[in-house]
């Protein structure tokens, strides 16, 4: 299993990344998880000219901008630019994901994006993407927000999307080879409650779930990545790494 930071930028666009958007790779699916502001000449950057009609799935974590607002240019590449998917392209997200793209972007939303995009909403159920397993669980955050679990072959990766402190993240990195985990905030500040992770708590939290494998990432332009993993190293023993638009893991 390959993953591969497009986007790292916490809550907007900094100057050296796009917000949020990863890549995974295995088994000969190509999944994107998020697809936040700026992301999308990244993804055509990794993917080539006509990649963007070959990826299999895209997986929304939540309904904020810097995680899902890109999808509106991909739309109009399906639709009007020469990218030839041959079906619709599966997006799966939160509730309403269809309807708040289709007011983004100035459309009704019935058809809305629906004759590009099968839209398709999280549950507690477990799915299948070619030979890719699924789970999500909600996690704390202003609106209704999912971390994800990818695994295949023993292999398993772990996305936190955004969240504050959350048990369920906990429960869903359980043994996780690698935890991309959200580490917005510095530890010792006042920060607003179920809204995100210090660096000292995704630490925390990669610890509790026995993860081996921990990297920091959604850390806002006017913060220091290298400061939120060195947080993290104080509360976990194991690997700990923060990510970098271009980035690249091999699980
Ligand atoms: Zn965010
Ligand atoms: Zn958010």
């Amino acid at each position: 299993m390959r993953l591969t930071v497009l986007g790292c930028s916490g809550s907007l666009p900094g100057p050296s990344s796009p917000a949020s958007c990863y890549v995974v790779e295995a088994g000969g699916v190509r999944l994107v998880l998020d697809l936040g502001n700026g992301a999308l000449g990244a993804l055509q950057d990794h993917v080539g000219a006509d990649g963007l009609g070959s990826i299999d799935a895209i997986l929304i974590s939540h309904l904020h901008p810097d995680h899902y607002i890109d999808l509106c240019g991909y739309y109009v590449a399906l639709r009007y630019g020469p990218v030839h998917a041959g079906r619709r392209v599966p997006v799966w997200g939160p509730d309403h994901t269809a309807e708040r793209l289709a007011i983004a972007f100035g459309e009704n939303p019935d058809p809305g994006m629906s004759t590009e995009f099968d839209f398709r909403t999280y549950s507690d159920d477990a799915f299948h993407i070619g030979p890719l397993r699924v789970s999500t669980t909600r996690v704390r955050h202003p609106v209704d927000a999912y971390a994800i679990r990818i695994e295949h072959e023993g292999r398993s990766l772990v996305y936190s999307g955004d969240t504050g402190p959350a048990q369920a993240l906990i429960d869903l990195a359980r043994d996780a080879d690698l935890l991309l985990c959200e580490a917005s905030f510095r530890d010792g500040g006042d920060h607003p409650p179920d809204l995100h992770l210090t660096g000292v708590e995704a630490g925390q939290h990669a610890r509790a779930a026995g993860a081996r494998r921990l990297v920091v990432t959604h850390v806002p332009p006017w913060g220091d990545p290298d400061e939120a993993a060195a947080e993290a190293r104080t509360a976990f023993d194991g690997p700990v790494e923060a990510a970098h638009a271009g980035a690249v893991w091999e699980l």
